[in-house]
């Protein structure tokens, strides 16, 4: 049986979530992205409406609803602005739900609770000034030193650096095994020796917050190794396959405003005598953005489902994420276009849509990394086996939540 259509309870979240960007980013998004303005307090209403922690269970402070609940709320998020999408991309995506899939239960209950309840705000820190889309190239070391690791190093355009209060970090425990010798740990902002700072001058996402952080000495405790040493790289790819997803739907929602507004102009501007609605070129714009959308949901939504059941789904939350991000480019491009010479000036909002769209294009995967990695797939050069943890599967139960 095949079911396309939404559930009640998410249908309730959809409205829920659009209502509150209509009144609480709507009126104020071109001023916080003018000034460059990260504004906190949404993190504050988002945790009030329980949805810091979306597809967290609830015995780890979450809501407990199911992945492509997640997807709904990032979709509708973007539809305000990319910068509050990244921020529950950051936290719930690549953080939380990594602390889910890999955490121990000390780690769930120091971390992750607080998190999903949204009394403390996660991040991820895995690019550093050499090392993007090629992960291995990078140079942080965590070195043990009795009941602590010591890390020391840079990591650069992470999201919510100077917002978020834990850090999920990745660094070299041994550097002789490459890739298989990178650890992941909890850093909170509290140790001494780390610092952030923001970077100024970003094409988009203006009204976020990215930037480096670093660490001087940094003791981490032992405890707060996530997983075993040298699975690092592991458990960065599969929180890569959660925060592409959010990616992905928050890339619907950036076509879905793209559409709102170009339909709108099209009824109100007119040239030639009618509105430009009725110019087949302009058609064939919003035809695109039309078919960038429904082919992107479809793709998202079935990727949510495979997390639901439970299953690994690296390939299709690429294909998702690589679809939606190049579709809201697209979309975004074509929605100044729509607008023309007014569609260049930020009176209206499609051209915070075009520079917020370029950054998903490059973030959790390249174009290029996702193109590669379909063509792999096709070619059998790469395969997906079960991981030593996996994602529990939706309806959460005792069993698949259990450590
Ligand atoms: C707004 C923003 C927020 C971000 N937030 C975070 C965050 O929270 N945490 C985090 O860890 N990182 C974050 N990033 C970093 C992001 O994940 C990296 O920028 C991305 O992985 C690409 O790495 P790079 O910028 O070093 O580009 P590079 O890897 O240097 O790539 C440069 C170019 O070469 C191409 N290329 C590279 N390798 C290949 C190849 N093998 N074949 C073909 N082409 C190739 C790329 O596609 C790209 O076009 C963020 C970035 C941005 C812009």
């Amino acid at each position: 049986m095949m079911h396309f259509g939404l559930t009640e309870e998410q249908e309730a979240v959809r409205k829920m979530v659009r209502s509150f960007v209509d009144k609480e980013i709507m009126p104020h998004i071109q001023e916080w992205d003018a000034r460059g303005h990260f504004e906190r307090s949404i993190m504050t209403r988002l945790a009030d409406l329980d949805l810091m922690g979306v597809c967290i269970p609830e015995e780890y402070g979450g809501s407990g609803m199911d992945y492509n609940t997640l997807a709904i709320v990032c979709e509708e998020l973007e539809r305000g602005d990319t910068a509050f999408r990244t921020a529950v991309s950051v936290h719930t995506g690549l953080n939380s739900m990594t602390l889910l899939q890999w955490g121990n239960e000390d780690q769930k209950q120091r971390y992750l609770k607080p998190q999903a309840k949204g009394e403390k705000i996660g991040a991820f820190g895995l690019t550093e000034p050499n090392a993007g889309s090629d992960v291995a190239a990078m140079q942080t070391t965590a070195v043990r030193d009795g009941d602590y690791y010591v890390l020391n190093g840079q990591k650069t355009w992470i999201s919510l650096c100077d917002v978020a209060d834990h850090f999920l970090v990745f660094a070299y425990t041994d550097k002789s095994k490459k890739h298989k010798g990178i650890s992941c740990f909890i850093v909170e902002r509290t140790f001494e020796g780390f610092s952030s700072k923001a970077i100024k001058g970003k094409l988009g996402i203006r009204a976020g917050n990215t930037g480096e952080i670093f660490f001087d000495n940094v003791r981490v405790p032992a405890a707060n190794l996530v997983g075993e040493e040298g699975e690092g790289f592991k458990i960065a790819m599969s929180a890569l396959d959660n925060g592409r997803f959010t990616v992905a739907a928050g890339a619907c929602g950036l076509i879905q405003a793209c559409l709102e507004e170009s339909l709108k102009y099209c009824h109100e501007r007119s040239t030639f005598g009618k509105e430009i609605g009725k110019h087949q070129l302009v058609q064939q714009m919003i035809a695109k953005m039309v078919d960038g959308l429904e082919t992107s949901r479809l793709l998202v939504y079935r990727a949510g489902w495979l997390k639901n059941e439970g299953k690994r789904n690296t390939r299709e939350t690429s294909l998702a994420k690589w679809h939606a991000c190049d579709a809201a480019f697209n979309a975004a491009c074509d929605a100044v276009q729509i607008h023309g010479a007014y569609g260049y000036s930020n009176e209206y909002p499609v051209e915070r849509f075009m520079r917020n769209a370029k950054a998903p294009v490059i973030y959790e995967g390249t174009r290029e990394i996702h193109t590669i990695m379909q063509a792999e797939y096709a070619l059998g050069y790469r395969q997906d086996k079960q991981l030593r943890r996996m994602l529990p599967a939706w309806p959460f139960t005792e069993e698949t939540v259990e450590v």
